[in-house]
């Protein structure tokens, strides 16, 4: 497989404001540490929708977006070790990272000093190139950074562990969630829901805070022992000093005292959703029960192993709603309009 550049199908933005359509893109030689990838399903995740639209930033087009892939291994570079043809396997929202750095080192690639490789608009080390994600037939990946997909979870369904299940486990699990711990979760939508499943499966109590009680009863089948609407004021009284953890996984402003207000003694505040302005807190509210403010982004490639092993052994995959990929621009207007449970997952068989 040297020296052979492929050319392969994806969805692609042209520009910030017109729908994705589908073009063609030339994906890189197989480096000897490469493994080349049968793109079967990605996800869409709302980071697509603002990275395609220029939101979080200027961009350059033509792009293809998705961080959420799952795929068979169809050709491995020549020192490639951890993954063979024919495996099942799955890419996430980095394909490399500087590899010497002292959090790469810890296995905390996400953290890494010199900022990760993103798996779209990064700058691939490789050529030099713009990364280009998974609304697209295949993809070669360093073999560090590609995760194997236990063949217990549902292949389809799976893909949007690679992003919403790992961004919602890793702060559960660096915060201990578990029997004992009282676990709420803000928003139940993409990220929001995988939260319950993983905090429920790893023995909390888990309660859902979401602004209305439209969802309450999907809620409580996911895994949630309680459910409140935001929109209550009672709520917030009812819940002083409850949690131990609040993983916050909202992108619109919160009134955040109210929340840390629910936080008990040492609980911790934990941000995987974020509003693009600054928001205010008054650290008096830290200072009652030395409380903390955190954030947390995806997890280590190690990490990410561990979640989707922890997801085959507990039988948890995201709720998802399998589309041809035609689909794809009106399904980015429901995800906007939260009309989706839980996930999109495309079925990348449909760019042939
Ligand atoms: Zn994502
Ligand atoms: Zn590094």
């Amino acid at each position: 497989m040297d020296d052979v550049t492929t050319t392969v199908n994806a969805y692609a933005a042209l520009s910030a404001t017109e729908p994705l359509q589908k073009i063609t893109i030339e994906r890189r030689d197989l480096g000897p540490h490469d493994v080349l990838i049968d793109i079967a399903y990605a996800g869409i995740c709302h980071s697509d929708i603002h990275t395609v639209r220029g939101e979080w930033g200027e961009i350059a087009y033509p792009q293809v977006v998705g961080h959420e892939i799952v795929g068979f291994v169809s050709a491995t570079g020549s020192d490639v070790s951890k993954h063979a043809v024919g495996d099942r396997v799955g890419v996430g929202c980095m394909v490399n990272s500087c590899g010497e750095c002292k959090n790469c080192l810890a296995g905390e690639e996400q953290y890494c000093q010199k900022g990760n490789i993103q798996t779209y608009t990064g700058v691939d080390p490789a050529d030099g190139s713009i990364t280009q994600g998974g609304y697209s037939e295949k993809v070669v990946v360093n073999e560090d950074f590609v995760l194997r997909v236990p063949e217990a979870l549902d292949f389809a369904a799976a893909a949007p562990l690679l992003c919403a299940g790992i961004t919602t486990y890793s702060p559960l699990h660096h915060w201990n969630a578990g029997p004992g711990k009282k676990v709420a979760v803000v928003g139940l939508g993409g990220l929001g829901h995988m939260a319950v499943k993983i905090a429920h499966a790893m023995g909390a109590e888990v309660t859902v805070l979401s602004q209305t009680l439209s969802k309450q009863e999907d809620g409580l089948k996911l895994g949630a022992d309680h459910y409140y609407a935001t929109s209550d004021p009672a709520t917030f009284e009812t819940l002083q000093n409850e949690f131990d953890l609040i993983i916050n996984t909202v992108s619109a402003p919160l009134d955040l005292d109210a929340y840390l207000s629910t936080l008990d003694l040492n609980g911790a505040m934990v941000n995987v959703g974020a509003p693009p302005e600054a928001l205010p807190i008054h650290v008096f509210t830290l200072f009652a029960g030395r409380r903390t403010f955190a954030g947390s982004s995806i997890g280590g490639i190690r990490e990410t192993q561990e979640m989707l092993d922890f997801c085959a052994e507990h039988g948890i995959v995201p709720e998802t709603e399998l589309i041809s990929v035609d689909q794809v621009n009106e399904a980015y207007e429901r995800v906007l309009k939260s009309d989706v449970r839980y996930r999109f997952v495309i079925d990348i068989a449909t760019l042939a």
